[in-house]
């Protein structure tokens, strides 16, 4: 008798199989099958195992589990076969290439792998798994887990830096921002977003503001081509005096805090801006009845204190602060924006 096809539970199975074609794109990333094959355009079985130093066998595991997922092709050529890069892998998992998610890739295997390898105990206990995973404390998520050890923290700049390249362009020109002349993107990080923004808008000079373990650190992560209208400043956003300036760039730090101290934060932008000054928020937005996308709530599983937020949602946190919602841009990219506006105190509406 013959099964029905229709009761197979094609997205259950999908996602039981989520996992291992997850870690097939990690593992192909962390022994740098990509870029071996970038180096040399193809290469059979052995000349890959051989240049990634694995087994032949463990490597044609690899191999072929990527090009069941369209990571790789494999060709005949001549009276051999090889592998390649799909024009995806090229454009986006060779290390080096200019828009390449390595950075990130690495980041969510070493980093977020382990994290979630204790899920279990993170929704029985609520609370961040970084010391059953890392063995260590987290009592202050960025200072403890990120920046701990100079590697870690190279390897998690990457990761926002790899993410900033794809998402810049289209936060950085999702509004018109000609009134602007001067912006300051809190917790910038490497750069990389406040580059996107000086491209997109001539008129515009961009301070990025971050820890002082990371701007020690930016020159790892500099453009070939710098820009002078980039400029930084170390501090802490909580505690220390923020640099003046007409627009506020917030893009992908406030879901990584409470309430609470969104409050903190947002009190000090409200203090340093005029009526008139701009707040820029970058975020994956949820849907308003917090159900879409999937993306925004599974990583919301590994934050520490943070959460993901609506429109709605922000626009009230903000709201406290005199901040009012001007516009909205759904990207397609990875990054949403919102930009927000300092409303006059004085002038409030009956
Ligand atoms: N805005 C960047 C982007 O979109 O690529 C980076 C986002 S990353 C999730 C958060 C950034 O906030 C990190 O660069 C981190 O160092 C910075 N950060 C965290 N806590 C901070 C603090 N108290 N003061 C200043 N920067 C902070």
């Amino acid at each position: 008798m013959e099964c029905s096809r229709q009761h197979i539970p094609h997205s259950i199975i999908s996602l039981l199989n989520g996992f291992k074609a997850s870690k097939t794109l990690f593992t192909a990333s962390k022994l740098k099958v990509f870029d071996v094959l970038n180096s040399s355009n193809s290469l059979t079985l052995e000349e890959v195992a051989g240049q990634i130093n694995a087994s032949v066998l463990g490597t044609e595991r690899l191999l072929e589990a990527a090009v069941s997922l369209g990571l790789l092709e494999w060709v005949k050529q001549q009276n051999t076969s090889v592998y390649r890069n799909t024009e995806q892998a090229s454009r986006f998992l060779v290390s080096d290439s200019p828009e390449s998610l390595n950075g990130y890739i690495l980041h969510c295997n070493d980093m977020v792998w382990p994290l979630f390898s204790h899920l279990e105990n993170a929704v029985r206990e609520g609370t961040s798994q970084h010391e059953r995973a890392f063995g260590k404390k987290n009592e202050e998520v960025f200072q403890d887990a990120f920046y701990s050890k100079d590697e870690v923290k190279i390897r998690f700049m990457d990761a926002m830096h790899s993410i900033a390249r794809v998402t810049g362009k289209d936060v950085a020109t999702a509004f018109e921002l000609s009134p602007y002349k001067t912006a300051c993107d809190i917790g910038g990080c490497t750069g990389a977003m406040a580059y996107e923004f000086t491209k997109a808008h001539p008129g515009l000079s961009v301070i990025v503001f971050d820890l002082p373990q990371v701007i020690e650190m930016r020159r790892h992560f500099q453009p070939k081509e710098t820009d002078d209208r980039v400029s930084f400043v170390a501090g802490d956003f909580f505690k220390d005096d923020l640099p003046k300036a007409d627009l506020y760039i917030l893009a992908r730090i406030l879901h990584d805090w409470s309430d609470e101290k969104l409050h903190v934060l947002l009190s000090k932008l409200s203090k340093m801006c005029t009526p008139g000054c701009g707040l820029l928020v970058s975020e994956i937005f949820l849907d308003e009845e917090r159900k879409r996308p999937s993306r925004a709530l599974l990583q919301a599983l590994s934050m520490t204190e943070g959460k993901q937020r609506s429109p709605t949602e922000y626009s009230d946190v903000l709201e406290k602060h005199g901040f009012t919602p001007k516009h909205i841009k759904h990207t397609d990219n990875l990054l949403d924006a919102m930009l927000f506006v300092k409303e006059d105190p004085n002038d409030k509406r009956t």
